[in-house]
């Protein structure tokens, strides 16, 4: 059993620290709002620490999910931050969904200090945090991968490194790329459905057993059909991503042309207030036409 500490209690954060704890692990927790963190000690039996230094300084493995690069900093630099708690040999271990060049940046600072770094960005939403069956994508050095694996499979059924510092958030792109045109899809071809008179459910049984199949088409149809988005994974949050991998895109030449117009898209979705909406909202650009 390791010595953890868990930064960011957040709708992933909370879930994912909670089955560290339940599979034994110590778990010193800190969150911002520290409300949050004194339910978490609450309800899991682990230590608040006061700040991000004094959660880091109790542990060997030091996970964060926060937000984006500037709350990754926010948490880890400065004489309160995760760095400067940083012990000799622990291991950084962040699953939050950020750049790749905070990942390299965290990840020499790190270094500096005697430690190490996995970027080890996630996959599978809070039903996955909840149920602790995320896929982790994971960038860093070998040995500090192999260490830091056993505690991340608290929370994952899958947990894979990609290559060095950076590889996770690179992967996690590629994942979102993918996502983006998807739903995009989806939304058109439920629309088409329902406006050729389609029964849906009968749609979705016959083809979600063909070549059309995909998570998203098993978990979503029937929610889009039915117009309900207070679900799931923001489109905030999924504006964020695509700025990141359009950002990493444009530095290594590779073109995403539906990437960028399905960010357009999502943008639609924000501005008639569906920012905490899940990302199959897309399909309102289209029903509400
Ligand atoms: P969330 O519920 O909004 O939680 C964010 C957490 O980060 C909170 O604990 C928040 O603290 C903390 N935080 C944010 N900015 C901070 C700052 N500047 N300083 C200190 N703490 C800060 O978000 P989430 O849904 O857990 O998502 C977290 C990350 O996972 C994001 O990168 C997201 O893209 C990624 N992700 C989310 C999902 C999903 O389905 N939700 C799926 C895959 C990946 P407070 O409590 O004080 O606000």
């Amino acid at each position: 059993m390791a010595r953890t500490a868990f930064i960011g209690l957040g709708v992933m954060g909370f879930p994912m620290a909670g089955h560290l704890r339940a599979k034994g692990h110590e778990v010193t927790v800190w969150n911002r709002t520290r409300e949050k963190a004194e339910a978490w000690a609450a309800k899991h039996s682990g230590a608040v620490a006061a700040t991000p230094r004094e959660a880091a300084a109790a542990a060997e493995i030091v996970c964060l999910m926060v937000g984006d690069d500037p709350d990754l900093r926010a948490v880890c630099y400065g004489d309160q931050g995760a760095l400067a708690g940083l012990a000799r040999d622990a291991v950084l271990v962040d699953h939050t969904t950020a750049s790749a060049d905070v990942a390299r940046e965290l990840a020499a600072a790190a270094a500096e200090r005697g430690g190490h770094f996995i970027d080890a960005p996630v996959s599978g939403g809070q039903a996955g945090a909840e149920n602790g069956a995320l896929t982790v994508m994971c960038g860093g050095e070998p040995d500090a991968f192999a260490r830091a694996e056993p505690v991340i499979r608290a929370y994952a059924k899958a947990v894979t490194l990609l290559g060095p510092a950076g590889s996770g958030q690179l992967t996690k792109m590629v994942n979102q790329i993918c996502i983006a045109g998807l739903v995009q899809g989806l939304a058109e071809a439920i629309n088409f459905a329902k406006r050729a008179g389609l029964d849906t459910d009968l749609v979705l049984a016959t083809i979600s057993k063909g070549a059309a199949q995909s998570w998203q088409m098993e978990n979503r149809w029937k929610t889009m059909a039915e117009g309900r988005f207070d679900f799931g994974f923001a489109v905030d949050w999924m504006r964020k991503d695509l700025r990141i991998a359009i950002e990493e895109a444009r530095r290594n030449g590779a073109p995403l042309p539906v990437t960028a117009l399905v960010d357009q898209l999502y943008r639609l979705v924000q501005q008639k207030g569906g920012g905490r909406w899940d990302t199959s909202s897309l399909i309102t650009n289209l029903t509400e036409r």
